[in-house]
């Protein structure tokens, strides 16, 4: 088999390939499923809505890269516009626009997943191999505090003042030049996505990869899956150019990432039972604005290099959260953070001197959160789906008290100002300030909420009534359909995902590989 990349272009007339796998999706869970399955000699087919871009077009213009490595043009957001949604829609998925935080997952959530969810044989021991090789491969290695930016710096000095738990973080990066530029693709192929990494292997060992091909359904008879079906995309415009592409496959992956898994799964009348769709799960993350004398520039520096996890486990019935720092890139900023007006334009000006900090909450592991839905839309809906995620009460406890411990670090490690992000900002300007945002509104649109880590929507478990695959990643109900990536996830995770998907996708990859087996 000769692997190759093709793009939309270079598909002028309607194509069928056949294939053992056909892996729909690029990205951390696609990735590494591809490339396990070449390595075991399978003829793997790849498919990604996404366009091919490397590091000749990551030149940090910010409006090109969330329009065009971003889903929905970095508009996604839920229907009722209360979160917005930053997810990958690129080769490589979203390992190629992330920031490079590298976590194993936390035990007990893998505990939960077995005694709540009755997902079977996916604990700390099984994964450990999976995630030592991924460490290896991915150079994911600890990104030491004396190498930490300001702007983290700022978050390892508060925690510290006020005696609270703080870490680093691992980062898959290899000769990583800080340039602080993750989030719009790197320019120098320092980030170990699996765009410089497993997919060129997985390529070198036959796979073949097609970009701006997005698939609208899979064709099923009986308990199989018979055909993949993709449109093909023009790259210059994201638009469907009339081509069509069909895989027929001896097993199919869906590996679309939450949100998009769930909806393909949908447009192919695969409901799960009622399940698929259901089960998101955002880490709804607030942020707590700052401002320091000094020159932050968090828009420069290896962005996520320092982490708490002081506050996950709140005890039952309240929201926990993990405390990191975004980079303030200055688009995104501009679009993400409080204020109008001439009051944002203040903002704007003073951005060399701005730090932030993010609270992740965890969501899925209270009881009776279920999280939020993935449904479709109407038939013209090319990529758009309804997403539903209600903000309860005790959400917003946890937005609201999260905020405040967020403006206590800030202030203990120096801030002159704090500013929480309401739609009319509650401006903190020392300690004796904090009290104000317990008079602030906590609703939707009024506080805002965003998410860069969406997981579940096709869940795993131990019974078809309650999940949507099994505990080897098979769908329920199909025989030679899988589901490997973060979709799966039973809960939130209270980490940065990357690192469990590529480990769960390494572990599943055994199972995809078996089924193939089956079906020869
Ligand atoms: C700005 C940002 C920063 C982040 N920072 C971190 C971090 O520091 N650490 C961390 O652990 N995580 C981080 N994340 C999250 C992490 O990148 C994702 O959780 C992870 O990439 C999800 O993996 P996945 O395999 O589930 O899906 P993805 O990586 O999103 O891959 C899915 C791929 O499938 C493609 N696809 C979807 N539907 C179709 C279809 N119908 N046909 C063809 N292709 C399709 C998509 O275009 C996409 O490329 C960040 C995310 C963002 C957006
Ligand atoms: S910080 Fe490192 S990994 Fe991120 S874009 Fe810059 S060089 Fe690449």
């Amino acid at each position: 088999m000769n692997g190759r990349i093709w793009t939309g272009d270079e598909l002028t007339e309607d194509t069928t390939l056949t294939c053992d796998v056909c892996v729909v999706g690029s990205g951390a869970g696609g990735s590494v499923l591809g490339l396990e399955l070449a390595k075991r000699g399978l003829d793997v087919v790849m498919l990604e809505e996404g366009g091919y871009h490397t590091r000749r077009d990551f030149d940090l213009n910010e409006a090109k890269a969330y329009s065009t490595f971003y889903q929905e043009g970095g508009n996604r957001a839920t229907d009722d516009l209360a979160i917005s949604i930053f997810q990958g829609r690129t080769v490589g998925g979203g390992t190629t626009i992330n920031w490079c935080a590298c976590f194993r997952t936390p035990p007990e959530i893998l505990e939960r997943w077995r005694d709540v969810h009755g997902v079977k044989g996916l604990d700390t021991a099984a994964l450990t191999p999976h995630w030592d090789w991924l460490e290896e491969r991915l150079s994911i290695r600890d990104w030491p505090i004396e190498q930490a930016n300001r702007n983290n710096r700022i978050l390892w000095d508060g925690l510290g003042a006020l005696g609270y738990s703080r870490g680093t973080v691992k980062r898959n990066v290899r000769a990583c030049a800080a340039l602080g530029a993750c989030g719009v693709g790197c320019p120098t192929d320092a980030k170990q996505s699996m765009l410089v990494t497993l997919i060129p292997e997985a390529v070198e060992k036959g796979m073949r990869l097609y970009a701006n091909a997005s698939v609208r359904h899979v064709s099923t008879q009986g308990t199989r899956v018979t055909a993949v079906h993709a449109d093909v995309l023009d790259p210059a415009t994201s638009r469907p150019t009339g081509k069509r592409l069909t895989v027929k496959a001896k097993v199919t992956a869906v590996c679309g990432g939450a949100i998009n898994s769930p909806g393909l799964l949908l447009r192919s009348q695969l409901t799960g039972r009622g399940n698929v769709g259901k089960r998101l799960f955002l880490h709804p993350v607030v942020i707590s604005q700052a401002r320091f004398r000094e020159r932050v520039e968090a828009y420069s520096g290896a962005p996520l290099t320092v982490y708490s996890r002081q506050f996950i486990d709140r005890g039952p019935g309240k929201l926990g959260w993990l405390l990191e720092v975004p980079p303030l890139m200055p688009l995104q900023s501009a679009v993400a953070l409080s204020g109008f007006g001439v009051e944002h334009q203040e903002h704007m000006a003073s951005l060399p001197h701005a730090n932030a900090l993010i609270s992740i909450c965890l969501d899925g592991v209270q009881p009776g959160d279920e999280g939020g839905s993935v449904a479709l839309r109407d038939a013209r809906e090319y990529t758009r789906f309804k997403i539903r995620y209600p903000l309860r009460d005790f959400h917003w406890e946890g937005f609201r008290e999260a905020l405040k411990v967020s403006a206590r670090i800030q202030f203990a490690a120096g801030a002159e100002q704090v500013m929480s992000p309401h739609s009319r900002p509650v401006v903190m300007r020392g300690e004796k300030d904090i009290a104000l945002l317990d008079r602030a509104p906590y609703s939707p649109l009024e506080c805002s909420v965003v998410s860069a880590h969406q997981m579940g929507g096709c869940a795993m478990g131990g019974s078809p009534e309650t999940s949507v695959v099994d505990s080897t990643l098979r769908y329920w109900d199909l025989d030679n359909l899988f589901v490997v990536d973060g979709s799966v996830f039973p809960t939130a995770l209270g980490v940065n995902p990357m690192e469990t998907i590529l480990g769960v996708a390494h572990w599943g990859s055994q199972h995809v590989a078996a089924a193939v087996g089956r079906s020869a």
